[in-house]
């Protein structure tokens, strides 16, 4: 397989290789759209995990911030080596099931 590209470049890419279609590495699934961080929950669906995203809210009335959470589910590549627990960068792509529009790029550094 070879190895592309994401076009974005402080991300690094995985050192083990993989031949699935939906990986941004050695497929052909782009990555566009927004970029995430976020900390991995479950890792229990096939080829796919759970990743909690915690982000902050401003409200004008109170002049201060709101914290909001939303579990995102992303695509799992199976080159990509990611506990339960790691801090992760995941990448929004097409729609690759029902409730998965993003893709797990790797762990924060
Ligand atoms: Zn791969």
């Amino acid at each position: 397989m070879v190895k592309r590209s994401i076009g974005i470049s402080w991300v690094e890419p995985p050192q083990k290789t993989c031949d699935d279609e939906d990986c941004p590495f050695h497929g052909t699934l782009s990555v566009r759209g927004v970029l995430l961080e976020g900390t991995l929950v479950k890792k229990k669906m096939n080829k796919t995990a759970v990743v909690l995203h915690e982000y902050l809210v401003y409200v004008p009335k109170y002049k201060r911030y709101e914290r909001r959470r939303r579990k995102i589910h992303a695509h799992l590549p199976p080159c990509i080596d990611v506990k339960v627990g790691d801090r992760v960068i995941i990448g929004e792509c097409r729609p690759i099931a029902k409730t998965v529009a993003f893709v797990v790029l790797g762990k924060r550094k």
